[in-house]
Order: structure tokens, then C-alpha cells, then sequence
């Protein structure tokens, strides 16, 4: 994989869609990327595989396919990738771009995370462990980021729950922390 003109590209075996999303906007002037924001989703919650997830973040979500769509549906939401049960890759929004994941949030004594983060989606759900495949991309995918990127560093790297505590819990405790940040250095 390489990253060409904010694009995640694929240059052997993984795997890598581009499902463009309408849901981004242009970074403020002089906005540099310096953090990345580790999500979880499963759409309806806790239920993997399918073509929900990228419904929601194109907005094409059908209300009518569970009882949880309704409300939902018109959120206007995206992130930057979706790293799926197996490991593949679904980018949305350009890294370039501001992709709307975190909402209201805070690094750091910095509020509107969006403006100069990353946002990666982990299928799953706070309690039930990521598979190996998931981290093996994920891995990849930060390693690639930080050499684009060079104000992201491992210590620039956080969970969604941590730059909006009491209002999210992902990537939440199924997480492994450690293993991930092992496999980066
Ligand atoms: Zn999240």
C-alpha cells in the first residue's frame, strides 16, 4: 500500500475500496494532521459483515433494515477508514479533507479534533477482541500515516472515548493497546 495524493492505494496484497463519502469538508487553513482517532462501529450494533456500515457513511443507509436505522440514517457521518472483520480496507473521505468522526471532542486541551485528525474505524464493539487481521492492517495502514504525516507519532494516537470521555466508549476495552502500539515502532 502507498498513500498517493490523500488516497490510500493498493500496491500488492491488501485489499483497498474507496467508497467516496459526501460527509467531509476542507481542513482549516494551516490545520496539520497530528492526531489519529481509533473508532469502533458495527451497524446494527454488534452485528458484523455487511454493507451497512458504508451505507451510513455515503448516506444510503435504508431506514426500513432495522428497527436502529430511523435514527441514524440522517446523521451525516463519515470517517477517513473502515477496517473490516478480515482486514480490509474502505477509505471515504480523502485524509486531506476533514471527514466528520469525532464530534464533540477535545485533545489535549484542543477542541474540534476533526479539524486536525485522522479517523480510523474499527468494525466491532467495545467488549468483543478485534481480530488479528484487523491490527495486521491497522499497523500498516498507521506506519504508512506517519511517514505522510510526520506530526503523527505513537503518542499522537488515541481512542475515541479519550477525546470524548463520558460521551463515547470506543474503541473501548476488547482493545489492545499494547499489541497495536508494539507493531508500529
Ligand atoms: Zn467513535
Amino acid at each position: 500500500m502507498k498513500i498517493v495524493d490523500g488516497w490510500l492505494v493498493v500496491t500488492e496484497s491488501q485489499n483497498v475500496e474507496h467508497w467516496p463519502s459526501p460527509n467531509f469538508n476542507e481542513r482549516p487553513e494551516n490545520a496539520e494532521i497530528e492526531l489519529l482517532v481509533i473508532h469502533n462501529i458495527s451497524l446494527p450494533a454488534g452485528h458484523f459483515g455487511g454493507s451497512y456500515i458504508r451505507d451510513l457513511f455515503t448516506n444510503c443507509l435504508d431506514p426500513q433494515a432495522h428497527e436502529t436505522f430511523p435514527e441514524i440514517c440522517n446523521l451525516e457521518v463519515s470517517a477517513h477508514l473502515l477496517i473490516s472483520r478480515d482486514g480490509s480496507i474502505t477509505q471515504f473521505v480523502n485524509f486531506d479533507e476533514r471527514a466528520w468522526h469525532a464530534g464533540v471532542s477535545s485533545w489535549q486541551s484542543r477542541k474540534a479534533c476533526n479539524d486536525f485528525s485522522i479517523g480510523i474505524e474499527l468494525e466491532g464493539a467495545d467488549d468483543v477482541p478485534y481480530e488479528s487481521a484487523q491490527y495486521k492492517a491497522l499497523q500498516q495502514v498507521t506506519k504508512l500515516l506517519m511517514d505522510v504525516y510526520p506530526k503523527l507519532t505513537p503518542d499522537t494516537i488515541t481512542g475515541h472515548s479519550d477525546i470524548a470521555p463520558g460521551r463515547k466508549t470506543d474503541p473501548g476495552p476488547a482493545f489492545d493497546w499494547k499489541g497495536y502500539l508494539s507493531g508500529i515502532s
